[in-house]
């Protein structure tokens, strides 16, 4: 069976494009009561960014923290304030951000109108109504949330996200200025998860020509981004990142992001830095591509954490290892279909302990 997946309908693109949301948002404006939410990343309080939202008097702003990444308890909590602000559903929600505020919009909209706690929808197409009209503005490139049809929550058993087509945005807003004021060491982690989207997918046993498409020119830019410090670099990122969300969509990620999982679920590590962190010992797997991700890594003076895992109680481990393995298309599509005689237990346990 072939996937008959759904893509964003609409994307605007290009610096200062950020200045046409008030335009885009009044199709949806039906009448004067009607109201937005902004599901904002709170780095923005009291910068410009703030200043430049097309608030009207009876819209709403949700500060929201990525610290954290989206837990589904903090989804709930939050889908509850926007219930609370008034007793209509908003005519859009609006995510402006990275991948925590994104996947944090994206939820908020489909709890909205689906009853219930958002844990009950981890998983794929358990999502039974359409989401509240919603909008993605991207302030961080790489993760490929734009684009993808999931929203990735860490509930109280496991990490999963919240897949359907429902969850697709219905617009994205892509302007590279607003990569402007992402510190370096956030800018490479977030990047890197592209790099190696692309990576596992191209070096992947799911792959296909249409993500191939994808996944080769998405590759390209991130070496003119972290190669060769192109000065169009934020314009360059922010369609790899687009490129390589697409490249996954068709095929799938690998080695790298099973075990990220593991580590995300027991230590919190974020998702860019856990994904660098795992994809420095994964040079057995992929080859060339660790090794240009080091070459990277240099050019932008990063330095990662080390000895993460070693001094955990055993019992943390094992989660790891569990939470790891459990994801089967992942390693499917890095080893083929022996996997489970290659990543045994021992081997994920070993990788882990060098992290
Ligand atoms: P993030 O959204 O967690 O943000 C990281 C940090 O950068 C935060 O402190 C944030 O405040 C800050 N930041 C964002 N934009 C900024 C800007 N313009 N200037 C200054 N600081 C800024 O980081 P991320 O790497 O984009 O997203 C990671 C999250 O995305 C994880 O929760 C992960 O699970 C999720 N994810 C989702 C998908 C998907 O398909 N839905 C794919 C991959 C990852
Ligand atoms: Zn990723």
């Amino acid at each position: 069976m072939f996937r008959n997946f759904k893509l964003v309908p609409n994307v605007i693109f290009g610096r200062g494009c950020f200045s046409q949301l008030d335009e885009i948002i009044e199709k949806v404006r039906e009448n004067s009561n009607a109201w937005v939410v902004f599901v904002t990343d709170d780095v923005f309080k009291g910068e410009q960014l703030e200043k430049r939202l097309p608030l009207h008097d009876q819209d709403m702003i949700l500060w929201v923290n990525a610290e954290d990444e989206p837990k589904t308890s903090y989804v709930d909590s939050l889908t509850q304030k926007v219930k609370d602000y008034a007793s209509t559903q908003p005519c859009a929600v609006v995510g402006i951000g990275g991948g925590s505020s994104m996947d944090l919009a994206k939820a908020v909209s489909l709890m909205l109108t689906n009853p219930g706690s958002s844990v009950k929808y981890q998983g794929w197409d358990l999502i039974q109504n359409p989401a509240v009209y919603h909008i993605a503005v991207p302030t961080l490139s790489g993760t490929g949330a734009e684009v993808s049809r999931t929203a990735v929550l860490t509930g109280p058993e496991k990490k999963l996200g919240l897949n359907s087509d429902y969850t697709v945005f219905d617009q994205i807003v892509l302007d590279p200025e607003l990569l402007a004021t992402v510190p370096n060491d956030q800018y490479f982690y977030t990047g890197m998860d592209c790099y190696i989207h692309c990576i596992e997918s191209l070096e992947g046993t799911y792959l296909n020509e249409f993500s191939k498409a994808y996944g080769e020119k998405a590759l390209d830019l991130c070496r003119q981004v972290f190669i060769d410090n192109h000065p169009d670099r934020n314009d360059k990122l922010m369609m790899a990142s687009f490129f390589g969300g697409m490249s996954i969509a068709y095929s799938q990620v690998g080695a790298c992001h099973a075990l990220s999982y593991g580590l995300a679920f027991v230590l919190g590590t974020h998702h860019g830095i856990g994904c660098c962190i795992t994809f420095d010992y994964l040079e057995e797997f992929y080859p060339d591509g660790v090794k240009e991700f080091r070459k990277m890594m240099e050019k932008y003076n990063i330095t990662l954490p080390r000895n993460l895992v070693k001094d955990l109680p055993e019992d943390d481990i094992e989660l790891m290892v569990t939470t790891a393995l459990g994801l089967d298309p992942l390693w499917e599509n890095c080893l083929g279909k022996d996997w489970k005689n290659i990543m045994t237990r021992d081997k994920a346990r070993s990788l882990f302990l060098k992290m």
